[in-house]
């Protein structure tokens, strides 16, 4: 079976061709590596089931691409929600845009089954915390969290006009080895430069929820073949753990794991009380009881992630 991953070159992408490659799956990857890296995929690189293509989404030719696929897991996007506050045509670009040409290109290619990588900002300030699915109203506080939600409905609506089966999977902070944002890796990078003092966004208390990418991955599989499987035309999950770790619990696991001593933390206080930036949702659980009905938990609570992805990390920035 052919399947086609767009920004499969990128952190979490990466590690799904890993999963479909071991799996027995013909791969197609599309991606302009923006963000991602040819490494990530070197070992497959002669495997003639894998194809690589390096095109941007925004105006590659995409239907011949998809013709013979049977899915499309679209994890392309800009995944920078900071930089959603000052640059919305960026954004507006790589998350609605290009999605919406992916779904075009699914359409006419005839492609059955899809799936998109939504996230937990479509909740914005979610009042009810571990937040199901069926939680509303959908108040995004980030133009990225705007993107996604556009990006889902733009999802649901192809599959019930055009006869995709698809599903738009809500992924909590995914962490681990190739991550080249988010908390940890910036608290790696910074205390590289300066082992004596770190600066942390917002306040420190922000707390939310952690997925360790194999986790996020094995979920992934495993929800795709649901879809194939159930009688289902469109459904959203939640993907995540069932803990919630702060900010500055973090800082003391990277600081410990690169056996700092003395290191000096420096809060910047944030903004909209105490928040990284403008848009950050200060606090983030995701109810994780509609997938567990399925049959699938995560192996590795948000606490274990952190700790795996810090020693991932510290090993792959030497
Ligand atoms: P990433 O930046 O590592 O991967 C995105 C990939 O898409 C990169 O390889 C990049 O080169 C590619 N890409 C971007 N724009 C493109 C374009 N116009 N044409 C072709 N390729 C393009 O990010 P990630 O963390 O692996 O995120 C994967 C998906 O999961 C994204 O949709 C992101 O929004 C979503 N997501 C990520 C997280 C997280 O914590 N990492 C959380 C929720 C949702």
């Amino acid at each position: 079976m052919l399947i086609a991953v767009t920004g499969g070159a990128g952190f979490i992408g990466s590690h799904i061709v890993d999963a479909l490659m071991r799996q027995g799956y013909s791969v197609i990857v599309i991606d302009n590596l923006s963000s991602g890296d040819i490494k990530y995929l070197e070992k497959w690189l002669n495997d003639p089931r894998l194809k690589f293509v390096k095109a941007d989404l925004k105006n590659c030719s995409l239907e011949n691409m998809f013709r013979g696929c049977e899915a499309v897991l679209h994890m392309a996007a800009n995944p920078d929600v900071r930089l959603s506050s000052v640059d919305t045509e960026t954004v507006f670009q790589d998350n609605i845009y290009v999605t919406y040409r992916v779904l075009e290109a699914s359409r006419k290619a005839g492609v059955k089954y899809f799936i998109f990588a939504s996230s937990s900002t479509v909740y914005g300030d979610a009042k009810i915390k571990p937040t199901p699915e069926d939680y509303s109203p959908l108040e995004p506080i980030s133009f990225y969290g705007a993107s996604k939600l556009a990006g889902e409905a733009m999802v649901c609506s192809y599959a019930y006009t055009f006869g995709l089966k698809a599903l738009s999977l809500r992924y909590a902070n995914i962490i681990g080895s190739r991550s080249r944002h988010g908390v940890i890796y910036d608290f790696i990078v910074k205390l590289k430069k300066d082992p004596a003092k770190l600066e942390i966004l917002g306040d420190g208390t922000q707390r939310k929820s952690y997925l360790h990418v194999s986790d996020c991955v094995e979920a992934t599989l495993f929800l795709l073949d649901w879809l194939m499987h159930e009688n289902v035309r469109y459904a959203v999950f939640n993907v995540g753990s069932e803990d919630w770790v702060t900010v500055r619990e973090i800082a003391d696991e990277v600081v410990t794991a690169m056996d700092l001593r003395n290191v000096q933390y420096v809060f910047t206080g944030g903004v909209n009380g105490g928040r990284g930036w403008k848009g950050d949702v200060k606090y983030m659980l995701l109810s994780i009881k509609k997938l567990k009905a399925l049959g699938w938990q995560p192996k590795l609570s948000s606490r274990q992630a952190v700790r795996r992805a810090v020693y991932e990390l510290l090993s792959e920035t030497c």
